[in-house]
């Protein structure tokens, strides 16, 4: 079988083998068995490496876990991405979540073209912690948790200038001022400019995302919120975003 796909995680096995994750366009994740990758350097080499993305040739055998990788070729190995610390830093986040989120057997072609767009965009250097901000933003909405950031979720009042808002990250919902009272305190204060860029995220058409602009104040607060959503869904702590948090700050 042939797929495009591209590599979230990889682990020597033994000797020879290498044992890769993967984010395939036609199946979803995919662990594969590379045999004898670390000796032969023609198939392989440099190309099962994180963030790489490749057009591979597999097959799978009685429908066994453990697929077998046959060939490789590299579309983009994304140089920027793997020769910077920030870059890497961001990129890890992404693939940690899509470790989280991604099932086998489950094509997921939207959070694929997703992904892309984030790798492409990462390696372009173009606002990159605003790029992570983006990609969490959808793709939180892709695995089914799109928050309602339209309206109030206890007076249905839609949302308007004079009032403020703070995000619960339990239900992916907005409360108002007038509704949330001492409840306020347990939710995430969200500035109108956040709130604002985040909604403009959701429904904006793929090929124009990366003209919605993340800066400053708006930016922390999104990221902030983005980090805080993830780990309420997942249930677990974002290890590469403390990474993130340890060595570059942010
Ligand atoms: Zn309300």
């Amino acid at each position: 079988m042939d797929t495009e796909a591209i590599v979230l995680d990889c682990s020597d096995h033994g000797e020879a083998d290498i044992i890769v994750t993967l984010f395939c366009r036609d199946v979803g994740r995919l662990t594969a068995i590379a045999k004898s990758a670390k000796k032969s350097q023609k198939r392989f080499v440099n190309k099962l490496e994180p963030f790489s993305f490749l057009n591979i040739s597999y097959n799978r055998k009685n429908n066994r876990n453990l697929a077998f990788l046959a060939e490789a070729d590299l579309l983009a190995s994304f140089i920027n991405i793997r020769q910077d610390l920030e870059l890497y830093a961001l990129a890890s986040i992404i693939d940690e979540f899509l470790l989280l989120g991604i099932s086998e057997g489950e094509p997921d072609e939207k959070t694929f073209r997703l992904t892309l767009w984030a790798l492409h965009s990462l390696d372009r250097k173009d606002q990159p912690r605003a790029i992570l901000a983006l990609f969490l933003i959808r793709y939180f909405d892709y695995l089914g948790y799109r928050p309602d950031l339209d309206i109030c979720r206890a007076c249905q009042t839609p949302v308007t200038p004079e009032r403020r808002y703070t995000f619960h990250p339990g239900g992916g919902r907005i409360l108002c001022s007038a509704c949330s009272g001492d409840a306020g305190t347990r939710g995430r204060e969200l500035s109108h400019g956040t709130l604002k860029i985040l909604k403009a995220a959701q429904d904006c058409p793929l090929a124009r995302l990366h003209r919605l602009k993340l800066a400053g104040p708006v930016l922390s607060e999104a990221l902030a919120l983005l980090h805080h959503y993830g780990r309420t869904i997942f249930q677990r702590e974002i290890n590469s975003w403390k990474t993130m948090q340890k060595y570059i700050g942010g």
